[in-house]
């Protein structure tokens, strides 16, 4: 993982999973902890030949591939870590996570694996929007929820730290349908960063860009893209059950699910995009012959 400076203050190891990491006299505060043990000890071992400082965890929300590293970055250093209130929860008990995309089942084997299930970290402190002291830094958490419950991006002066609210263009067109939990917050978030005064962002997956409101449009645009041809597979004369919908959408976009955790996140995805169409009153749910079912209105 490559080390990457944005200013005096702010840096990050780009990586499929960017680490934050801002240096202050004497703390160092990373930005999410990556997939896995591999992923943080190369973090830990760029800051460490540097004898720069490592005091400090925020993560930004609970995917494991945010924060399947930290479990081993709390064993190897005096860390304090702060989460989000909600993903703090899963943080702490990770199998909440295939849990919840497995509808409140107990998980199927397939559904426990890495890139859904973290190692389990306690959190020091759960936090919320607003001014915020890590440390002895003061930043300011936005909610940015839409790709998870409770996501908080961290402003450190003019720099922002934007965790999943927004893709580079290579991970959308690679995800093919983004993963979300809500298509109208995912909007709104994306909304609410075009009018964010700030010198420029990371994302989570992407690079550091000055003009990243850019990047922020063409998200705009790809969900609008998706949500729109996913309405015109939803049919006005006939309802069709959820579950149809979703595996037609997917051949429709070219998306092959063939394993336990792709199905479970198509699955949320496309969900998430079908609620939107019934609160902006174009799709209404229909319960036929015990399907939950959906037709356009
Ligand atoms: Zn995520």
């Amino acid at each position: 993982m490559e080390l990457k400076q944005i200013d005096e203050q702010c840096y990050y190891f780009k990586g499929a999973v960017n680490i934050g990491y801002i240096k202050t006299d004497n703390e160092g505060i990373l930005i999410d902890a990556g997939l896995d043990e591999s992923a943080i000890k190369k973090v830990i071992k760029q800051i460490d030949e540097r004898s720069w400082p490592l005091t400090h965890l925020f993560i930004t929300h609970a995917h494991a591939d945010h924060f399947g590293g930290a479990a081993y970055l709390v064993k190897k250093k005096a860390i304090k870590v702060y989460a989000p209130d909600i993903e703090s929860a899963i943080i702490n008990f990770p199998v909440l996570e295939p849990i919840y995309l497995q509808n409140g089942n107990k998980p199927y084997k397939e559904l426990r694996n890495k890139f859904v299930e973290g190692k389990s970290v306690a959190i020091d402190e759960t936090c919320i929007e607003g001014k915020y002291w890590i440390g002895s830094l003061e930043v300011t958490l936005h909610n940015v929820s839409g790709h998870s419950y409770h996501m908080l991006a961290v402003q450190v002066n003019d720099i922002l730290y934007a965790a999943d609210s927004y893709f580079d263009e290579k991970t959308l067109i690679k995800h093919n349908i983004p993963y979300i939990i809500d298509g109208t917050e995912t909007i709104d978030t994306l909304q609410k960063l075009i009018q964010m005064n700030v010198k420029g962002a990371l994302p989570g997956h992407g690079d550091y860009e000055e003009d990243f409101k850019e990047t922020v449009e063409k998200n705009i645009v790809y969900h609008k893209q998706v949500e729109a041809e996913l309405l015109k597979i939803i049919s006005r004369e006939k309802s069709t059950p959820i579950d149809v919908i979703i595996a037609e959408f997917c051949q429709y976009r070219g998306v092959k699910v063939d394993n336990m955790t792709s199905w479970a996140l198509y699955r949320t995805a496309v969900c998430s995009y079908i609620k939107k169409l019934v609160e902006d009153q174009q799709v209404q749910i229909v319960f036929e012959n015990n399907f939950l079912s959906v037709k356009r209105l």
